[in-house]
């Protein structure tokens, strides 16, 4: 029988357009000091202008760095845009096909595929966000949607001759669940984390039991636990509740219980997640 990979747990936050280079670095030293907690990957992601800065802040603290975007051209006559060479040692996560870029910049699936592209060229581990809208849920559809932005992503990674990124971690961000309050059930999330991998592996990854699922939408400290006590789930991507550090503090607490649970699996000793 083959042993099922025993998966990271990952916290990552996305500040969005908050925090600016005069506050940035202040607050990702103290999110560092008060989230220093083993077996957690902590990532944080603030808007372009603060990498530098919080990266001098997060030096030597265990806590990567990630981008929220990169454009899906290598250079060129892209005004205002950042390619995926100019974050070479700002960032090395990034987020790809956030659905705030996919409704204000109409990301389609298929430039979401060259940003994964231009990530695997330049060392960036990308978090790939799908997910569906209220209506597709409310119609029955969320299941189809997300399995058809998985599926065209891939379709156009295929035709540029790519491959899926080795290092691939999908964040399931049911848009109507967005910085609205509202949270997906833990039991549906976890369903949709399964799909996620049935769908990547029909899609050709080799190892789609090895792909980390994040859950985001309103993610709290008071939140968390509903999704990290499903064994399907890997952690989250938290958009509000980042900014402030004693929430990241419970939250990554209660990822370090996940954490735990799963070395003790990992090595033999037992115990759930
Ligand atoms: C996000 O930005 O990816 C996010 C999930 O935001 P929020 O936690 O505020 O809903």
């Amino acid at each position: 029988m083959t042993a099922s990979p025993v998966r990271p747990v990952i916290i990552a936050a996305n500040w969005k357009m908050n925090t600016t280079p005069a506050g940035a670095g202040g607050l990702a030293a103290d999110i560092a000091a008060a989230t220093n907690i083993p077996g957690v990957i902590r990532v944080i992601c603030p808007p372009f202008v603060c990498l530098e800065v919080v990266g001098r802040a997060l030096a030597g603290s265990g806590v990567a760095i990630g981008a929220q975007n990169v454009h899906a051209e290598q250079a060129g006559a892209y005004t205002g845009e950042i390619a995926a060479a100019m974050l070479a040692g700002l960032a090395s996560w990034c987020i790809v096909g956030h659905s705030e870029r996919r409704r204000d910049q109409g990301e389609d699936d298929i430039q979401v595929a060259r940003k994964l592209a231009r990530c695997a060229e330049h060392g960036l581990r990308p978090i790939l966000c799908v997910g569906e809208q209220l209506a597709d849920r409310q119609a029955g559809r969320a299941e189809a949607t997300v399995r058809r932005q998985l599926e065209q992503t891939v379709a156009e990674l295929r035709r540029l001759g790519q491959a899926l990124p080795a290092d691939l971690v999908v964040a399931y961000e049911p848009v109507w669940a967005i910085g609205t309050g509202l949270t997906a059930r833990g039991s549906d999330a976890s369903a949709m984390a399964r799909l996620i991998r049935k769908t990547l592996g029909a899609a050709g990854s080799a190892t789609p039991g090895a792909v980390p699922v994040l859950y985001g939408g309103s993610v709290t400290s008071s939140t968390i636990g509903e999704f990290l006590a499903e064994p399907e789930l890997d952690g989250a991507l938290v958009g509000g509740a980042s900014l402030k550090v004693e929430e990241m503090a419970g939250i990554v607490a209660r990822a370090g219980m996940t954490a735990a649970g799963r070395d003790a699996v990992g090595s033999g000793g037992g115990g759930g997640r």
